[in-house]
Parts: structure tokens; sequence; C-alpha cells
């Protein structure tokens, strides 16, 4: 598997290309886009012929990782003349997203994604997993090639990388905060996020979602120290092989 990096800035769009939350997992044939932030689909177009998009996953409904869906909808429409993209998403994300726009006509195929689910697209089996945020949120396991990767979504701490069992190659964690700042517990700091993945015996850790006031190498600091190895932090196009 291949994870692309389309936008990593926590909750809102930072300066200098800073797009939200976004990313491209591809195996094989198979591309899947995993949440589409403010600013990630100008992204997603400089990595990916978008006709050859396999389908979506929404892991909330959050504007930080659902927005860009707008402009897939308008290329897909009147672009492209593509039906039927599959969308993965929590149960009801649909109906909300249609408050803003009149109908999607037939450009997208809504699949609802519940705690638990197993799902197959292409190469990639994917789990998902409920985690500690407001809003039905779904973390995402995906199995391809014999390698592992998991993406926690948004959570707070009493969700961890841990319930999708110990070992993955990857784990892309949020890690909004540095810990002394952060103010609710419905995200992760960097030392949360490497703690969970340490006691996960994760074999690499990407940090992501990060807050665009932060400094980045204090949170790769503190994350490194509790994950007790480096760690990568995600920044917009880094192309990783899992
Ligand atoms: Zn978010
Ligand atoms: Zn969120």
């Amino acid at each position: 598997m291949e994870l692309t990096v389309l936008g990593c800035s926590g909750s809102f769009g930072g300066p200098g290309g800073g797009a939200c939350s976004g990313y491209l997992l591809q195996s094989g044939d198979t591309s899947i886009w995993i949440d589409c932030g403010n600013g990630t689909f100008p992204h997603l177009q400089e990595h990916l012929a978008v006709e050859k998009l396999t389908a979506v996953v929404l892991t909330h409904g959050h504007p930080d990782h659902c927005v860009d869906i707008y402009g897939l909808h308008v290329l897909l429409r009147y672009g492209l003349e593509i039906e039927n993209m599959p969308v993965f998403a929590p149960k009801g994300l649909e109906g909300y997203l249609l408050t803003l726009v009149h109908d999607f006509g037939n450009t997208f195929e809504w699949n609802p994604v519940g705690d638990g689910d197993c799902t197959k697209i292409g190469d990639v089996t994917l789990n998902f997993s409920r985690t500690q945020h407001p809003p039905p949120t779904y973390a995402v396991e995906a199995r391809a090639d014999g390698k592992r990767f998991v993406y926690t979504a948004d959570t707070g701490p009493d969700w961890t990388v841990g319930a999708f069992g110990p070992g993955a190659d990857l784990v892309l964690s949020e890690a909004t905060y540095l810990h002394h700042d952060r103010p609710a517990p419905i995200h992760l700091s960097a030392r949360q996020a490497g703690e969970a993945a340490r006691e996960a015996r994760a074999q690499r850790l990407m940090l992501t979602h990060l807050w665009p006031l932060n400094d980045r190498d204090a949170t790769a600091k503190e994350g490194a120290e509790a994950f007790g190895d480096a760690v990568t932090l995600a920044t917009p196009d880094l192309v990783t092989v899992i």
C-alpha cells in the first residue's frame, strides 16, 4: 500500500497550502480518498486522475473532513459524467451534506458505516471502529498485501489504535495538541498519540491533524518521546510506502 497525505491541518486550514484532513490510500489499481477536508481536492488531483478514483471514505461530518466532496460532486457530475462513486460514511451523513446542495443526482452510491463494520474495496479490506468524538466518527483499518494501516480519524484518549489489535505497520494518528494545552478530550495530544501507538506496538507512527498554531518540532519531539522512536509529521504531498 501507499499513502499520500493530501492535507493534515487540524480543524482549520493553515497558511502555505495547509489543507485539512485528507489521504489517498492506494494498492494496485485501488485508489481510496479517505476524508475530503477543505483544501484536499486540489492535492488529490495532483496525485491521481479523478476518473481512476475507486471510492471515498468519510470518517465523520466535521467540515475539515468532508466538505471537498462538493467539488468532487461537481467534477464527477458535470465534468467527467461519472455516476455511482461509492462513498463509505457514517449513517445519516448524506442527508447532512445535502443541506448545502439541491441534490447529488446519481453521483454517489452511499454506503452507511457503523462500528465493527468490514468491507472490501478492490484490493483493500477496511474495518471501522467508533472513536471518542462527538459526531459519529469511525477510525479506519486498511489491510492489503499482508500490510496493515490504521488511521485514527478524530478521537479523544478513551479510544485508542489498540482497538484494531497490535502491530500495525503504520499508524496515522491525530495529534491536534501539545499535551500542556489540550483543551477538550475530543482530540489527542502528541504525547497521547505516541503512548497509544507504543502500547499497540505500532511499527511506525505518523502524526497528523496538527493544530496550525502549534510548533511542528515540539509536536514531533513530544510524540517521539512518548512513542519511544522517531515519528513522522504529516505534510501535504508526502508519499509513504506501507
Ligand atoms: Zn478534524
Ligand atoms: Zn472532528
